[in-house]
């Protein structure tokens, strides 16, 4: 094993990824680093690390001295125990991984490390955690701003890198860090796809070739959608799409206002000054999968600080 790593991944490669399982040595190791004026890119992830979760990383590389990477599977975010119990957690290739690319630091601690017992948590999120995805996991964004609340602030002033994959998830954690005053400043990065259009996720390995074939349909119905969205029931004809395939259920196929995370009708798109973003969710058998296309970009997109 040790041979066959070694031939993927050649020693001039590999950087030396130094592990931290505790809040307070990863605050106090960069600390340190940031007082010699070193800047920090972290990417917060669950794990079960894809391309999609490297480009992140490599993105966070090229902007800053010092990358730092946390691998947590977050028991407060799932709301089906079940789907905790199975969230995959292949640890030695995630570690190899993140050798291989340019990661200096992987914070990976256990659940005692980041709950106490009985802590309570509560932030107003103004309804964005109601809608879309809290609609359908109630607590989930309760579970995700807790967290990601934690790993900030253990991670202290930084740049953290997030997917555009988990549209709602960026918004949300947008609007805690501006919320709460944080020193954070917040990149969103684009969506990384296998080459036939499936988003990548770390759920997709428990797909079979059948429901990954229909999984296609998520990504094929958003460009549909983007394609035509000027013509008569446009939302009903691509909801069509994924109804029309037996093999998925839908629980919600959206055009929202990128701020508020409301639903807009596809006339209403030149009222917002906001990006407009197609969003759909739906199963695959037993795998829950979301997508999203930004369907109206903002006119002068500014990184989020
Ligand atoms: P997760 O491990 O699923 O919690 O994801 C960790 C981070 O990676 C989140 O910010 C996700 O939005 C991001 N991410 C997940 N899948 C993708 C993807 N296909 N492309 C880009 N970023 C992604």
């Amino acid at each position: 094993m040790a041979v066959g790593l070694t031939f993927l991944y050649p020693r001039k490669f590999r950087c030396l990824l130094k592990k931290i399982a505790t809040m307070a040595a990863l605050k106090s190791f960069l600390d340190h680093q940031r007082k010699n004026k070193k800047t920090i890119g972290f990417v917060p992830t669950m794990g079960a690390l894809h391309q999609g979760h490297l480009s992140l990383l490599e993105r966070a590389g090229i902007e800053n001295d010092l990358v730092v990477c946390s691998i947590f599977v977050n028991p407060t975010q799932f709301n089906d125990p079940k789907d905790l119990e199975k969230y995959p957690r292949p640890f030695l290739h995630d570690i190899a991984k993140l050798e291989s690319l340019k990661c200096d630091v992987l914070f990976n601690p256990q659940v005692t490390e980041m709950y106490t017992q009985n802590e309570h948590w509560e932030i107003d999120l103004d309804g964005l955690d109601t809608v879309l995805e809290g609609l359908h996991r109630p607590g989930h964004f309760a579970g995700v701003t807790q967290i990601v609340y934690k790993l900030l602030h253990a991670a202290g002033p930084c740049t953290a890198y997030f997917g555009q994959k988990d549209f709602q998830q960026f918004r949300i954690v947008q609007y805690m860090v501006d919320k709460l005053n944080m020193p954070y400043t917040l990149v969103r990065c684009p969506i990384f796809r296998e080459p036939d259009g499936l988003a990548m996720s770390s759920r997709n390995i428990y797909l079979n070739e059948n429901e990954r074939q229909n999984a296609l349909t998520l990504s094929k119905s958003l460009v549909w959608l983007s394609d035509h969205l000027m013509e008569n029931d446009v939302m009903q004809k691509a909801r069509n799409m994924l109804t029309g395939n037996k093999g998925l259920v839908l629980d919600y196929l959206e055009l929202i206002d990128g701020e508020t995370l409301q639903t807009i009708l596809p006339r209403e798109m030149g009222s917002t000054d906001h990006e407009v973003v197609a969003v759909v969710a739906a199963k695959a058998g037993n795998t829950r999968l979301i997508d999203n296309c930004i369907v109206k970009a903002l006119e002068h997109p500014v990184s989020i600080s």
